[in-house]
């Protein structure tokens, strides 16, 4: 089952499109297909294209297959292969067939002597400096290549023979036979097969041709009965021959071309060759650094399918380019966390708090709601001790009037707790404050006679005591500007943020949540969502800020769009 396109889903050319085309008869139902590269792993980007192409079957009755696009024999491995399964199934679409081009290699092969059959491919035995300079321009026309006529036999032996390994790599090509002249670049005899002597992850030393993009992908839809091919907007411009192979191939169905326009985000690189690079050369721990924006970083960041699909389906389906701020991402996981987390108490950074007319070696269990607006999240139970931990920045000495947390002499009320007033303060030798000694209002606790009695502030805590330590993880982005490497002058690695990435190796956190695995996630109160991070240990949780309970980025991004 897929999931279910959001309800607020709007309206968008590529959907109309295919209703008319059903409406029209064309089809009875809708085939599209997701085909990645397996050169890297999946990123937010192509999370847009999963959304569109497993939304519209969904929506209009039809389904998807999943297709590694793997026709260059550099580069793809199987660990790619095995994560983009898991990242398409985590963001909840289920392909109904899972497919390689690399096994259409055959069929291929038989449709390139299918053209050359019938005069429309030749074998050109120039080099790729030279059949590029006769390419032309915008504005002048193509040379023809003197191989261009060459006999239809000739043509078959010659092909015949570049794939039995008779030639040298880059002897000669194999090129459509179309039309020197034509405005449109792409359509001036393009190059279908190259001899390359490289292993192919799939099809091992078996071939030592390879098709080019442009003629494996078009014949490989129509293989699958693919109904609409949806790409980005860089294969416009191949439309043309995308139609003319299909017109002239004995293909057994006959797929249309529809472009919508990449997503781009701001304060991150999504190309995969920067991704790449930003992984081999160490600048971030792996694939699934949870400062990338692949699939399985922000999952590890935390963020959840719901999320990413949400975001997908509002930003819409255009055919003009735009940069979607990285904040508004982070909305989505936060509208989503906001109804679903559980509320949780931890201190980042511990200050210890001591109250003194709390009883010596007692635990009070406090009840605290899960959450404050569903009550179906129930009730838990929080101890109370005598020595507490309170988050540092929630204490000032000399604290400004509109300060309304702790400060000497001053009074707070503890979350779920009660109110306490700060009386003392205890510095170590270097004038650091390292313990508050504090007294607590007994009757202000819950169902109390002074239950309602309100102060400013209300601050979190956890008991000293029961209190699980943790390393917790804060993130900022990756990079320092809004478009890395932009102007070209720079490499884009310059504008890595060098404060992307603070461990707080202390934090404390409520007790039982060292007993969560990643998948769960929580808001701490006042300090974000959270999630358990893989690294952590049994007695050694580690913990990832998903996102922060307010948007401190918005206002900044703004003020840099000007
Ligand atoms: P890159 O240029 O980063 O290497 P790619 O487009 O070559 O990416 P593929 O694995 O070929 O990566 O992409 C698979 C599918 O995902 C293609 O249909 C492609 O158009 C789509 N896709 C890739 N990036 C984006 C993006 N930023 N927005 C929308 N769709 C995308
Ligand atoms: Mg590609």
């Amino acid at each position: 089952m897929n999931a279910p396109e959001s309800p607020s889903a709007p309206a968008h050319f590529i959907r109309t499109r295919i209703a008319r085309d059903l409406e029209d008869g064309l089809h009875t139902q809708v085939v599209t297909r997701f085909p990645p590269e397996p050169n890297g792993f999946l990123h937010i980007g192509h999370a847009k294209s999963i959304v569109l192409n497993f939304a519209m079957p969904t929506e209009f009755g039809g389904y998807t297959n999943l297709r590694f696009d793997d026709t260059n024999p550099a580069r793809e491995e199987q660990r790619f292969i095995d994560s983009i399964k898991e990242d398409v199934a985590w963001l909840g679409y289920d392909w109904k067939n899972e497919c390689y081009a690399p096994d259409y290699f055959e069929t291929l092969y038989e449709y390139a002597l299918h053209l050359i059959d019938h005069g429309l491919a030749y074998v050109d035995e120039q080099d790729a400096d030279t059949i590029r300079a006769q390419r032309g321009t915008l504005t002048d026309a193509g040379v023809n290549s003197p191989f261009r006529d060459r006999p239809v036999a000739e043509n078959r032996d010659l092909f015949q023979r570049m794939r039995a390994g008779g030639f040298a790599d880059g002897a000669m090509v194999l090129r459509a036979r179309i039309d020197m002249a034509a405005p449109n670049i792409n359509l001036r005899d393009p190059v279908l097969y190259r001899i390359r002597r490289e292993h192919h992850h799939r099809t091992g030393n078996d071939w030592c041709i390879y098709p080019s993009y442009d003629f494996a992908h078009g014949q490989s839809d129509a293989i699958e009965h693919i109904t609409h091919s949806l790409c980005t907007l860089e294969f416009e411009d191949h439309r043309p021959l995308y139609d003319w192979l299909i017109e002239h191939l004995p293909v057994p169905s006959r797929p249309v071309q529809i472009e919508f326009s990449r997503l781009n985000i701001d304060f991150t690189v999504m190309s995969k060759r920067r991704l790449t690079r930003l992984v081999e050369e160490g600048h971030v721990s792996g694939w699934d650094d949870p400062r990338l924006p692949t699939i399985a970083g922000l999952r590890r960041r935390g963020f959840t399918p719901e999320a990413i699909r949400a975001f997908c389906t509002e930003i819409g389906v255009t055919k003009s380019e735009s940069v979607i701020p990285f904040s508004e991402l982070e909305r989505h996981l936060r509208e989503d966390l906001n109804v679903r987390a559980p509320r949780r108490m931890a201190v980042l950074r511990p200050l210890k708090l001591v109250l003194t007319n709390f009883p010596d070696a007692e635990t009070e269990w406090l009840e605290a709601p899960n959450h404050p607006q569903n009550p179906d999240l129930g009730l838990r139970r929080v101890p109370m001790t005598r020595e507490i931990f309170i988050e540092r920045d929630d204490f000032m000495e000399q604290a400004p009037k509109k300060f309304f947390r702790l400060k000497p002499g001053g009074e707070v009320r503890l979350r779920n707790a009660f109110i306490i007033r700060c009386d003392e303060v205890i510095k170590n030798g270097d004038g650091e404050v390292i313990e508050l000694r504090c007294s607590m209002d007994p009757e202000t606790r819950s169902g109390q006679p002074g239950a309602d009695r309100k102060v400013k502030g209300t601050i979190h805590w956890v008991s000293a005591e029961h209190a699980e330590r943790a390393q917790v993880r804060l993130y900022d982005r990756l990079f320092g500007v809004p478009h890395p490497g932009g102007d070209r002058a720079v490499d884009f690695i310059e504008h890595l943020n060098d404060q992307s990435l603070e461990i707080l190796a202390d934090a404390r956190l409520e007790p039982g949540l060292g007993e969560a695995r990643p998948g769960q996630f929580f808001q701490f109160e006042r300090m974000g969502y959270f999630v358990p991070d893989p690294d952590g240990r049994p007695g050694a949780p580690v913990f990832n800020r998903a996102v922060t309970l307010r948007d401190t980025w918005a206002r900044l991004e703004k003020q840099l769009r000007g």
